[in-house]
């Protein structure tokens, strides 16, 4: 044997075992195995130039559900991918390049991110190798890639085959500010300031209703006013017109039970297309279309002198005028929530255009009932998907005005619009680029216009389960891989990226995506406050991978169950390193103190001490409680079960109380030797075993350094994860552990309260205790005898444990 280091070094350690893995393919994925496959789908992160420590909270997660599922026996798929296109990675790249998309011609941005993204991808990837996923990372997709975009396409012509995608003209979501159409899912709720402003609508006979509103800068959109059927200020007025102060036109007074009559005045302006009610109201009283907004979110000409006006400026350029004609009654400061764009926090608008939508509205209940087919873990983030699901307002708006995203595989007919679509065998296509094939279907016509717009991201990520069997398998055996065992994710994401997926892999496959999924919670700084680069409080997981290593972090990702944020904790961090040095010098120890050869698997279990029954009882009670936990995905539970027993069963007090039989090498003290020696080899090589997936560096270097022996698995992460021994299971052993523990500490305080060092002679201790348990301390009497250093021990009767020394 090599020299064995002192000091555990876990950044060379983890260094040396990722390049082993790597070179020996331990986590490559074979898919000639015949063991039941185990398969995730595994997030694709998105590329945005280094790992969070979000990302680092939640991947290790899922490893250790991977890398426990391997341990057990399964075939496990754990592929690895990046997501690169749409908007996330545009913005990136306008960041990092100092440029504008729509400043520069669309191919040459093109260009600018696929070659930036070859760029800085390896290295956006080593992260993720480094914290130790044990993903396949031989083959890898990327969102953006020529296979991705085929299957993206393909996916797409199925489901217009299907007619579950159209193109239609209505009013959607839009960002002035990335000048796109985006989808509810990419809404964020924001607090604001603004002013609630009274405005006088004159009415026939010089009266007036006061209308109150956030916006007066839509009042040349303003199509009608709406009160409540039953509020009985304004019933008389129903039918009669009003006039919009400063443009002029008259609109109907319309009753609505959708009016708020505690908002305000009671009334209400419908400026087509204000907010989702006024897109309601739009199409159920077909009101006229009238668009005060263009798309970069500037006043239309039918905004009158205020034409090309930002919002904001039109706000207050309108507001001073009503203030200058009298129409302005009343203003109140109010902070009110607004919706905004989650990528670049712009107050969003509503706009008519034409668009690509999936269709989801129609389908709410299939939607629920999949939810509930679907293992969650925790089980509460159902309802945050039940919610979601329960409150869609709008189809899925998949196109986006933009630039490097997958195209939409369609032209459209220059006679007569009809959708023209690529034909399977030629995807990918790029319309801008490529020509389509064959004449429109419908008129014969032999001229077509390209579609500009890409999909939006999420409509491809939606197909990560296909995206990633198919690097692996052909179409027919992937398919039936579907549904695919896991989906572990974050829980921001459960309306996007989850939904989505459920929705796609209904349409095209009529089943659930995956039989389980796994929702993590987030990182938050020590005061529990969200992590943000304005705040400063971003911790790198690069900065402590560098300084404790991952094994460390891994223990402390390990803390929180699923679901459960994390308060981010230097101490825990070390608390981990602090284990794993322990974990290295305990074992070391115990190591050197035993014979080499000895056969370990062939020793008689019916010679061992009580003592060491003791501890391989305890043992299988820790196997049991891991076993049951990490099946269902509870890993905390199982780390935690498992850090009690080293610390406190095996190292503070077994190892403590053998030890000096290890040592003695008589001839008459060989029995009590080999069975400490037996049973410390025993409990410590299943300990790094039910380590391995929380720490899988420390424990490949103590199984490589003490435990390998040909023909054991060439690491540990090959080896079976250990399963309780009945012979070795024993309740009664337990108790008379809790006993031994009792004694062994009141002899500690005992010194300790003294002053006297662990080692110093005691002349004799009294146990007294009951006659059974008397028998059972008695088979101990050399251990206690050792541990204490007591040179007598004489047994009492007595009801309850006491101990008297002297
Ligand atoms: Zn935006
Ligand atoms: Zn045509």
């Amino acid at each position: 044997m090599k020299e064995i280091s002192k000091h555990y070094n876990s950044l060379e350690t983890e260094k040396k075992w990722l390049a082993f893995w790597d070179k020996e393919g331990i986590f490559k994925f074979d898919p000639k195995n015949k063991n039941k496959i185990y398969s995730i789908d595994t997030p694709p992160p998105t590329v945005s130039g280094k790992m969070h420590i979000g990302h680092a909270y939640s991947y290790t997660h899922e490893d250790f559900i991977a890398r426990y599922q391997k341990m057990v026996g399964k075939n496990v798929f754990f592929p690895f991918g990046t997501d690169d296109n749409g908007l996330p990675t545009e913005r990136l790249i306008e960041k990092m390049k100092n440029v504008r998309a729509n400043k520069m011609k669309r191919n040459e941005f093109i260009d600018l991110c696929n070659k930036t993204l070859k760029q800085i991808t390896p290295e956006f990837i080593a992260d993720w190798k480094k914290v130790g996923m044990s993903c396949d990372f031989s083959k890898i997709y990327s969102t953006i890639d020529n296979n991705c975009r085929r299957i993206s396409q393909s996916f797409f012509i199925d489901l217009y085959k299907r007619k579950k995608a159209y193109r239609h003209e209505a009013p959607v979501v839009w960002c002035p500010n990335c000048q796109t159409a985006i989808a509810q899912a990419e809404l964020e709720d924001r607090e604001q300031e603004a002013y609630f402003s009274d405005l006088k609508f004159k009415l026939p006979n010089k009266r007036e209703l006061i209308i109150s509103t956030t916006r007066p800068e839509l009042l040349s959109s303003c199509v009608a006013v709406f009160v409540h059927p039953d509020d009985k200020r304004y019933k008389k007025l129903i039918g009669q017109k009003a006039q919009v102060p400063l443009f002029g036109n008259r609109v109907e007074i319309l009753p609505d039970k959708k009016v708020d009559m505690k908002k305000g005045s009671g009334a209400v302006m419908c400026c087509t297309f204000g907010d989702k009610t006024d897109v309601e109201w739009f199409k159920e009283y077909k009101l006229p279309l009238v668009m005060s907004l263009d798309r970069a979110g500037r006043m239309t000409k039918r905004a009158k002198k205020y034409a090309g006006l930002p919002i904001r400026e039109a706000r207050i350029k309108i507001t001073e005028d009503l203030k200058k004609k009298k129409l302005l009654v009343a203003e109140k400061k109010i902070t009110h929530a607004v919706n905004v764009h989650e990528r670049c926090k712009t107050e969003v608008e509503i706009l008519n255009s034409e668009q690509w939508y999936i269709q989801i509205l129609d389908q709410k209940k299939k939607f629920l009932e999949l939810g509930k087919k679907i293992n969650w873990h925790p089980e509460f983030m159902r309802s945050r998907y039940d919610n979601w699901v329960k409150n869609l307002g709008w189809d899925w708006c998949i196109s986006r005005q933009r630039f490097f995203g997958i195209p939409f595989p369609v032209w459209y007919c220059q006679k007569c619009g009809e959708v023209k679509l690529a034909e399977e065998k030629d995807l990918p296509v790029d319309p801008l680029t490529d020509k389509p094939k064959g004449k429109c279907e419908k008129c014969g016509g032999q001229k077509f216009v390209p579609e500009r717009d890409v999909m939006d991201t999420w409509a491809t990520s939606s197909l990560s389960p296909q995206l990633a069997l198919y690097l692996f398998f052909d179409k027919k055996t992937a398919d039936i891989m579907v549904p695919m065992s896991l989906r572990p994710q974050a829980h921001d994401i459960i309306s996007t990226w989850l939904f989505y997926t459920v929705v796609r892999s209904n349409y095209h496959f009529n089943k659930i995506p995956w039989q389980n999924v796994a929702i993590s919670g987030h990182v938050l700084d020590p005061q529990g406050r969200k992590m943000s680069k304005s705040i400063g409080n971003v911790v790198a997981p690069q900065e402590i991978l560098e300084k404790y290593g991952a094994d460390a972090l891994r223990f402390w990702s390990a803390g929180r169950s699923l679901g459960q944020n994390i308060n981010y904790s230097e101490e825990e961090i070390q608390a981990g390193k602090k284990f794993l040095t322990k974990l290295w010098n305990a074992t070391r120890f115990v190591m050197m103190n035993l014979p080499k050869s000895q056969n370990y698997k062939k020793f008689n279990s019916g010679k061992l001490f009580p003592t060491d029954k003791w501890i391989l009882a305890e043992l299988q009670e820790v196997i049991e409680k891991a076993t049951k936990a990490l099946e269902n995905y509870d890993y905390s539970t199982a780390k935690l079960a498992i850090e009690k027993f080293f610390w406190i069963k095996l190292t503070d007090n077994y190892i403590e109380i053998v030890k000096n039989r290890l040592y003695d090498e008589s001839a008459k003290a060989k029995s009590g030797r080999e069975s400490a020696q037996w049973t410390l080899r025993a409990v410590l090589f299943t300990l790094i075993r039910l380590l391995a997936p929380f720490v899988p560096f420390a424990t490949e270097e103590i199984f490589q350094t003490f435990f390998r022996q040909k023909p054991d698995p060439k690491s540990i992460h090959l080896c079976a994860w250990p399963t309780v021994d009945k012979k070795l299971s024993d309740k009664s052993k337990i108790e008379f552990g809790k006993t031994l523990i009792q004694i062994v500490s009141q002899i500690r305080k005992y010194k300790a309260e003294r002053g006297l060092s662990m080692k110093a002679e005691l002349q004799e201790v009294a146990i007294s205790s009951d006659e059974k348990m008397q028998k059972q301390i008695k088979q101990i009497e050399q251990d206690l005898k050792a541990v204490g250093s007591i040179k007598k021990i004489i047994f009492k009767k007595g009801k309850k444990l006491a101990i008297k020394i002297s």
